[in-house]
């Protein structure tokens, strides 16, 4: 069973729960959370990997390169040139 991460939409409305996220096992069958249990505020979905990246800055090419990533450009072509 996945666990999903939910927040809330508006966090300073929520309540102590969805204000910071929660987890939330639920069978991929249910249809996802809208509002908490707690206070029935409106709750979004987050596509959870370690660190949320929709609260981080994007990387720049540069620190990408330094933290050894390959980075790939995609070309107008459709081909993809390794910077
Ligand atoms: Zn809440």
């Amino acid at each position: 069973m996945p666990t999903y991460f939910y927040i809330a939409v508006k966090p300073e409305e929520g309540c102590i729960r969805c204000r910071k996220g929660f987890e939330l096992r639920r069978p991929m069958t249910r249809p996802p959370l809208t509002e908490c249990p707690l206070c029935k505020k409106p709750v979004e979905k987050i596509i959870q990997p370690v660190n949320t990246p929709r609260f981080t800055k994007p990387l720049s090419v540069s620190d990408a390169r330094s933290a050894g990533f390959t980075i790939l450009e995609k070309r107008s072509d459709g081909s993809y040139e390794k910077l």
